[in-house]
């Protein structure tokens, strides 16, 4: 009779779903073999600032993202993500409260962005910055900016020098492109005057690496491509404007 109960208790205490094939991580939702947790840094690093991301939902979707390691390895409340492709809207709790602050800039190279270099560095009498980033392709957080008056009035500013990106699996569309980890651990460390990089990337570097050395090829930029006439597609006109203006900001 013991047995039985106890083999009822067994059963009932079966998850709901079989287990998946492969091991995913509970950490970061990926397969054991790719799991980036091991290289977070321990404890979480604490900036002074705190980043904003306002995340397109595709985005979301790919498979490759790095707002998730920027989160996780940031202390709590030091990385807000708000997702949706208007902004603000009802659901963005405390968002256009930090929208009006005045210690609150916007990453995005528009005619007007100012040289991320050039904003006075955070001390005792300069507050901390809220960095607003737009995660998503470039058409994504075009798109978002112009339907976003109210990010408009914000302080644009933009990274001008900064390293090659180490996202070399992920395509991206211009030399000038970091992922939004890349972007907010130079950003930040540009503002406070503290390297948060190499921690911060860690993760980052951790699955290139992995996926480099299983045979992933190394993709340039699409710049690069264009550049060297190794691109597939024959370029458009509104491409060709854009890659122009790009190198005039
Ligand atoms: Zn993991």
């Amino acid at each position: 009779m013991d047995d039985e109960n106890e083999a009822w208790n067994d059963l009932v205490g079966l998850p709901a779903e079989p287990p998946e094939m492969r091991d995913i991580c509970n950490g970061c939702g990926r397969p054991e073999v790719v799991c980036w947790c091991k290289s977070l840094p321990i404890p979480p690093l604490k900036p002074k600032s705190r980043v904003i991301i306002l995340q397109h939902p595709a985005e979301e979707k790919r498979c490759l993202r790095t707002a998730p390691m920027l989160m996780r390895g940031l202390s709590e409340g030091k990385c807000l993500i708000f997702k949706g492709k208007k902004f603000p809207q009802y659901k963005h709790t405390g968002l256009m409260e930090i929208i009006s602050m005045p210690n609150t800039i916007l990453l995005y190279p528009s005619k007007e962005s100012v040289d991320l270099t050039t904003l006075p560095k955070v001390s005792n009498t300069i507050l901390p910055y809220n960095l607003i980033l737009i995660d998503g392709t470039w058409p994504q957080a075009k798109g978002i900016y112009n339907n976003a008056p109210s990010l408009h009035k914000i302080t644009q500013v933009k990274l001008l020098h900064h390293p090659r990106s180490e996202y070399v699996i992920r395509t991206q569309p211009t030399d000038g492109c970091l992922s939004t980890l890349e972007t907010a651990a130079e950003a930040l460390s540009i503002l406070e005057e503290i390297n948060y990089r190499d921690e911060l990337l860690r993760p980052l570097k951790a699955l290139c690496d992995y996926q480099i050395s299983h045979g992933a090829v190394i993709h340039h930029s699409t710049e690069f491509k264009l550049k060297t006439k190794t691109y597939p597609k024959k370029l458009g006109k509104r491409l060709n404007k854009f890659l122009k203006e790009l190198d005039e900001l």
